[in-house]
This record gives C-alpha cells, structure tokens and sequence, in this order.
C-alpha cells in the first residue's frame, strides 16, 4: 500500500467515527427532547405563560369596564328621573276644538289646557286619566293603567267558598238575601214577566262580627257570581275627586267581571248624614257619597251586578242612600238568640275533636249577646288551651276557660270605652 492509500483509509475511518459520533449525538438529543425541554424552550415558556395571563386579565378588565360603564348610565337615568319634576295626574273632562282639553287636575280646580304633539289624540276621551306637566298643566302622557291600586287590591274572590249552610241562626236572613240578591241574579225574567224592579240595593246591618260578610259571599257562592269586597273608609281619599273617580271604577270592575257582587263594607263611611261643614275633607267624602248615589242611580237592577252594603252604624246613614232605588232593602242582622249560638256553636266545632263532656246548649245559653266571631273565637281558644295542656282532645274544662278569656277581652275593651268617654 502506498501512502497515498494510508491515507484515505485513516481518513474514511475518521469520517466514519464522526458520523457514529453525530448519530450518537442525535440519539441523546431525541432522548433529552422526551424527557427535559431545550435550553431555548425553558427561556422561552415562562414568557408564553405570563401573556397568556396579561391576556385573560386584560379581557377581565375590559369585561369589569363594560360592567362598571352600564352601572354608570343606569346610575344617571336613575339620576335623571329623580332630578325630573313629579307630574300631576289628572281627567279629561271635556275635549275642546282647538286642540285643548279641560282638565280636572287632583289639585283642585279644572284647567283649560293644551295637549303635546307627542301625545296620541285619538287616545284621549272624557275620563281618560292623563300626566299633566307641572308647570304649564299641559297632558303630557295617557296614563293606560285605569284602575286605581286601591280598587285592583279590593279582595275580589272569583269564586268564594262559603256556602249558606256554613252560616249560623240567620235563616230569615238567608230568606230574603236569596229574595233580592238571588233571584235577580238567577231568575231575572221572572221579574221581567211580573213586570216589576227588584231592589237595586240591598244594606245589611248590624252588630260587628254577626256574619254580614259571610251573607254576601255565600250569595257570590251560590249565584256563581264573582265577590269584590271594598271597605268605605278605603273610599275616602286625601285628593278632591279621587274618591268618586274609586266608585266609578269599582263598578267598572264589577262590570268586567260580572255576574259580581259589590260589598261595600263599613258603608258609614262615605254615607253619614250630610251635615253643613265646611271642612274640606268632609266635602271631599260628601262628593264620593254623591258618586255613589249617582252609580246607584244609574244601575240596571236586572243587569248581573248586585250590590249590598253593610254597616254598624245605621242611625249616621244618610237617608238619601236608603231611598227607592238605591239601598231600598234593609236586612237586619241581630246578634244570635239562643238556637242560633247553638248553630254557630255547632258549625265551629264541627271538625273539633270533642271530650264528651262538651255540652254545646250549656255553652250557648253562658254565651248570651256574644257575636258569631265572638263564638268561633271561643271554638279557636278552647283549642288551643287543649293543645298547651298537649292533649289531642278539647274538654268543657277548655271551653270555660276560652269563654272566660274572651268575657275577659270584651271587658277590657268596655272599660277602655268608658275610660275614653271620660277621658
Ligand atoms: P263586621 O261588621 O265587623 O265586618 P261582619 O258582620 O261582617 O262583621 P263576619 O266578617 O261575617 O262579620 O264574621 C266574622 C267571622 O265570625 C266569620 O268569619 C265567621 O267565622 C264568624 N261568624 C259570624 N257570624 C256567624 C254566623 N252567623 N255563623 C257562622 N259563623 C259566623
């Protein structure tokens, strides 16, 4: 072999280690690839992490801000609304020709006034109840929600449960309510045929807690009429007008939902005897009265509304409510005699369980001049007294100490009378 040859030879072996050297090194790498990142990629990755991080709290912050701006506008509208001024509300009483309404106004008298362009004309009737501006009282807006908080809030069962038998010792009663209240509401050609009117109103009165409204729902029950219950004293209103504009839309209701039955409740109310006072107020009450009298006046007896008054007070009544047409029917409701304790006695007890020594006539004839609210408080009572002695049975021991307790109450609130009429 000549030098020449040596040579390529050490040089093709050299070669030849170099490349297993490479091969070798690639190998590591791929290993060191697996198992730990390269040097480049460790300096590289915590910066990755941190802008991803910057990037979600960037999108957080900017989703806070749009949160915080929205707050912000609330906040002004609800800024804007309280800095506006309040808006009087008041009733189209007559629409005029030029573009003007005469308005009554809950301040007191009525006004000429015009109405905003903005404002739907064809919208506006006599009685439309509409928002006045406050300097310049011109309508600014209808007001759509025509009924009153007070007469949608009146108790309005559709379909009351009480029936007549649920009701104690007012069998003549129950008589002369199905006469007038009843057959009118069921039988209405019956009336037609004979030729006469029905009483349009019927006014129950009496001592408190003798079942008064217990009679008007279980007439609403019986007829399937719907039972609107209002109380007088929710009539009388603090602005002028506002009473008798109540009335009208009670009987607006009564309408819409008929067949209904309207009980007026606590009618001394609004109907005391009219006297000569000056006072404001009690004008304000007379012009409900008025109200009232006028839908009375102008109610159809035959129609399938019925109305019934009651009242504790019959001798404050103003005589105009009881003539021909209007309230022309009084039932007088007493307090219970004997059968009738007896009966209410029965009714409360009925789903009681009894000791046997429970004697019902005995408990009636030492309940003489107590209400039928009275009697259910005695049943209620005794009851409870059996359960604070934890006994699942009521005895006469508990009925005598429930009479005593509300004997008790009734002279307690006798002697805070007497104490206030010297007082
Ligand atoms: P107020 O004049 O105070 O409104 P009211 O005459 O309308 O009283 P109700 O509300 O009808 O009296 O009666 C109150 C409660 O007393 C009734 O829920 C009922 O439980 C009981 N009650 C009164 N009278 C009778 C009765 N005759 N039969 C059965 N329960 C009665």
């Amino acid at each position: 072999m000549d030098d020449d040859e040596v040579k390529m030879k050490e040089k093709d072996s050299l070669d030849s280690e170099e490349n297993d050297e490479d091969e070798a090194d690639s190998d590591t790498d791929k290993d060191s690839d697996a198992s730990e990142p390269s040097p480049l990629l460790t300096r590289y990755n915590p910066w990755k992490e941190v802008a991803i991080r910057a990037e979600s709290d960037r999108r957080s912050i900017e989703n806070e801000l749009i949160k915080l701006q929205k707050e912000i506008q609330q906040l002004y509208q609800e800024l804007k609304k309280l800095k506006s001024p309040p808006l009087i509300i008041g009733e189209i009483v007559d629409i005029l020709d030029d573009n003007r309404v005469v308005v009554k106004s809950t301040t007191g008298p009525n006004f000429v006034v015009h109405v905003a362009n903005f404002v739907d004309k064809s919208k506006i009737t006599v009685g439309t109840r509409v928002s006045l501006n406050r300097d310049s009282l011109s309508v600014i807006g209808i007001l759509t929600t025509s009924k009153d908080p007070i007469i949608t809030e009146a108790e309005v069962i559709e379909k009351p449960t009480i029936r007549y038998k649920d009701i104690g010792g007012l069998e003549p009663q129950i008589e002369e309510i199905k006469e007038v209240v009843e057959l009118p509401l069921i039988k209405p050609e019956l009336f037609r045929k004979v030729g006469i009117d029905p009483p349009t109103g019927v006014l129950l009165i009496g001592p408190p807690g003798t079942g008064k409204t217990l009679l008007a729902q279980a007439v609403a029950h019986e007829t399937n009429a719907t039972y609107i219950r209002l109380v007088g004293s929710e009539l009388v209103q603090k602005y002028i007008g506002e009473g008798g504009r109540l009335v009208r839309e009670l009987f607006a209701l009564a309408k819409e939902k008929a067949p209904s039955i309207i009980f007026i409740d606590e009618l001394d109310a609004i109907a005391a005897r009219r006297i000569d006072s000056g006072t404001s107020a009690d004008r304000e009450v007379q012009r409900t009265l008025m109200q009232l009298l006028a839908e009375l006046d102008g109610f159809d007896p035959l129609k399938n509304v019925r109305i019934i008054g009651a009242s504790n007070r019959p001798d404050v009544l103003d005589p105009a409510l009881m003539r021909p047409g209007r309230f022309d029917r009084i039932i007088d409701i007493p307090l219970p005699s004997h059968e009738g304790r007896l009966e209410i006695l029965y009714i409360h007890t009925h789903n009681m369980n009894l000791k046997k020594d429970v004697n019902l006539e005995e408990i009636a004839s030492q309940t003489e001049g107590m209400s039928g609210a009275e009697l259910k408080a005695i049943c209620t009572e005794a009851g409870m007294f059996a359960i604070r002695e934890g006994h699942h049975y009521v005895s006469d021991h508990n009925f005598q100490q429930a009479i005593d307790k509300i004997k008790r109450g009734d002279s307690i609130t006798q002697m805070k009378e007497v104490g206030a009429m010297f007082a």
